[in-house]
């Protein structure tokens, strides 16, 4: 075949003409050949099956019959006409009937000759009828490459009023595919072919677009599906490996004194295993000529802040200063407090620095920074203003990635001569299928275990009415010295309303919570932040008991006392968000609650976020739930990856295809990075296409 050939202007196509053209190029974004050749049917229908007209059945379904037309007659109707055929086999009667297009149908009807039909039979008046009916000539349809499996491609309204029916679609593709001569290009390797034993091209394309049966068509969608995920897989991989190779970290050699003594002297507890196991892979990161570009995943309480200080502590044993950017100024604050104490123990330099930072303090941290006094810096933002210049910054943690963007993240490397040693926390898990999509290019280390001795949260649903109960249960709870968390929803659409909501509930809780017997802080996006760190602190310090608050406090705070979190109106929050919400609580010895408070009215997938809250605590399975249910467009960072524009593979479905795609990537570019071998050839040559097209597609076949 001719190599330009599927770059053909879809116009050159026997049956498109201009206006076609534009209809494709415009609702399908079909330019070339090759954009309908990669235009995946959506579905299959079976028409494996003939039926008979007395066999049919009052439900609505699609069937396949042949028979004859033995009459036609147009009825006149209140509003406007319709064409009525007679429609006969061996065995009945039936009609067939259109409201569209009918002067061309009539005139183009054979009578009393063989037709396949195909349509929904509906059950009318006594008798059965077909509107539009899809219809082929006997004959026709005994020649034509239409297979049992028929395809259902995807189409526009736009599209189908204006005639390109499927239909017509399924003639472009056989026009199509009788011009290619089936000489499709093989893109997958052969020793990927033959161990996976997946169709060749050819025959995956073919059996796509005209399955000759279902076990071909399921063996098509693999391979395709394979294909697809493998060349994104091994896109992410080759940009981790030439960052890897092309991008020169700071080397910390050496694990020195701070590490040391900290370990052996000032860490509180004994690690997890999953801690440790983190460690070392951040110090084997740091300790090569690369740049460490991770992330790490570990669910609410599960320790990352100790591994954070710890693969600080590497950097400043090899002379070098580092950061920790939190995205709110609370944060900040509670993670400066907590490393505040062990940096003093070691004898260790350390400012915060936010967006409250006086004038005379600001300066002074600046000042402290560009000599290299100061060795660690905790902030927010504030931390990426031109003014904030390092000596010699050689590792930055953030944390709560999702709050960040990448463009903030590029921001930090651009402080230094070389690039830091980036670290990346977040507590909001994501399934493992997505992050090897979303960060497929960033290196993943995970903490999967919460420190021992934990006792897990008791999570139950109460409804509203059963308010006064709930109150009596977390009197019980005061009394035996706890601290609890009544968060409110706040959404920006409904804003207004919200507060309203917060502030009525405030009002009922410190009635019914009166002081001074109790005292009671509230916590809102609205307040000073000077007033929102006073009311924090109070409650921090155990002078409150009761926390009312908007959302503001879903990241981060930690507060070991608190033990007990009621959620108000728990139906409209999202199933991450509520997950964590209930991180907040469970920090200390005491068992701990979550309570979910709703109204009786809940719609299914309300119901699934609060039946799955009750059910685990595993973030994990929480985030794979939630996948399920708000599909990969609502999740963080998908937009930008692109795994919502996937023609064939789904990324919820074909999990287990993606692993198998991303380990055959992997081991592709370990036994040959440059893809130099000849057996490589059809994947070095399709991955070179790859800058040149957007679409994957554009560049596989
Ligand atoms: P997160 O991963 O949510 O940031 P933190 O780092 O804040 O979690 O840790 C939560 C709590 O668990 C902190 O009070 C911390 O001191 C404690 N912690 C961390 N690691 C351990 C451990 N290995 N053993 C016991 N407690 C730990
Ligand atoms: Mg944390």
């Amino acid at each position: 075949m001719n190599p330009n050939f599927l770059q053909t202007p879809i116009e050159f196509l026997k049956g498109v003409g201009p206006n076609r053209a534009d209809l494709l190029k415009k609702e399908l974004g079909i330019h070339t050949f090759q954009d309908l050749i990669n235009l995946f049917p959506n579905r299959y229908l079976d028409r494996t099956r003939y039926y008979k007209i007395a066999e049919l059945q009052k439900t609505n379904a699609e069937v396949q019959i042949i028979g004859k037309i033995t009459h036609i007659k147009t009825v006149e109707q209140k509003r406007g006409k319709r064409l009525v055929a007679t429609f006969t086999d061996e065995t009945g009667t039936m009609e067939l009937v259109w409201f569209r297009g009918q002067k061309w149908i009539r005139e183009n009807l054979k009578l009393n000759e063989p037709y396949v039909i195909f349509g929904r039979a509906n059950w009318f008046n006594d008798h059965f009828s077909m509107p539009h009916p899809e219809m082929e000539l006997v004959k026709e349809h005994e020649k034509s490459l239409r297979s049992a499996m028929q395809p259902v491609y995807p189409s526009t309204e736009k599209l189908s009023t204006r005639g390109i029916t499927n239909r017509v679609v399924n003639k472009l593709m056989q026009q199509l595919f009788s011009e290619a001569q089936n000489a499709f290009v093989e893109s997958l390797s052969k020793p990927i072919l033959d161990s996976l034993k997946l169709l060749p091209k050819n025959e995956a394309l073919f059996n796509i677009h005209f399955p000759k049966n279902a076990s071909l068509l399921a063996r098509a969608q693999y391979r395709l599906k394979f294909e697809e995920l493998f060349y994104i897989q091994l896109q992410l991989l080759r940009k981790n490996l030439i960052h890897k190779t092309k991008i020169k970290g700071y080397l910390f050699s050496e694990v020195g004194d701070y590490f040391n003594s900290f370990f052996k002297s000032y860490l509180p507890f004994n690690l997890t295993d999953a801690q440790k196991r983190v460690i070392k892979e951040i110090r084997k990161d740091v300790g090569s000529q690369a740049q460490m570009n991770r992330l790490l995943q570990g669910d609410v309480g599960s320790g990352k802040t100790v591994v954070a200080f710890m693969s600080m502590l590497i950097g400043l044993d090899n002379g070098y200063q580092a950061c920790l950017m939190a995205p709110t100024e609370i944060l900040s604050v509670q993670h400066y407090n907590s490393l505040f104490k062990w940096c003093n123990n070691l004898n260790i330099s350390i400012s915060l620095l936010t967006g409250s930072t006086s004038t005379s303090n600001r300066r002074k941290i600046h000042e402290n920074l560009e000599n290299g006094s100061l060795q660690v810096l905790i902030g927010t933002h504030a931390l990426l203003e031109d003014k904030v210049k390092f000596n010699n910054l050689g590792i930055a943690i953030i944390d709560e990635q999702h709050r960040f963007g990448v463009a903030q993240r590029s921001k930090l490397w651009h402080k230094n001569e070389r690039p830091p040693h980036i670290l990346v926390m977040t507590a909001t898990p994501i399934p493992r299928t997505l992050a090897m999509s979303v960060y497929g290019d960033l290196d993943i280390s995970i903490i999967d275990e919460l420190p021992p001795g934990r006792k897990s949260i008791k999570t139950v649903h109460r409804f509203d009415a059963n308010r006064l109960k709930v109150f009596r249960f977390l009197k019980d709870e005061i009394s035996k010295g706890r601290q609890v968390y009544i968060v409110y929803p706040l959404i920006q659409e409904s804003e207004a309303l919200d507060y309203k909501d917060l502030m009525d509930g405030y009002e009922s809780i410190v009635r019914e919570f009166p002081m001074p017997e109790y005292q009671v802080s509230i916590v809102h996006g609205k307040m000073k932040s000077a007033d929102k760190d006073y009311e924090m602190n109070r409650f921090v310090k155990g002078e409150t008991q009761i926390m009312v608050a908007t959302t503001v406090i879903e990241v981060g705070v930690d507060v070991p006392n608190a033990s007990v979190m009621v959620i108000e109106s728990a139906e409209r929050f999202g199933l991450s968000q509520l997950h964590q919400l209930r991180g907040r609580v469970g920090r200390g010895a005491e068992q701990s609650y979550c309570i979910l408070m709703t109204g009786h009215k809940l719609s299914h997938d309300a119901r699934t976020r609060l039946e799955t809250m009750v059910r685990t605590n595993d973030g994990f399975e929480i985030a794979e739930t939630d996948l399920k249910l708000r599909g990969p467009g609502d999740i963080m960072g998908t937009q930008q990856s692109g795994v919502l524009n996937l023609r064939i593979a789904d990324i919820i479905k074909d999990g287990e295809i993606l692993k198998i795609a991303r380990s055959y990537a992997f081991q592709t570019l370990r036994d040959d990075p440059n893809l130099e071998k000849t057996e490589n050839n059809p994947i070095k040559f399709t991955y070179a296409q790859l800058a040149k097209y957007r679409n994957i597609w554009n560049y596989i076949s």
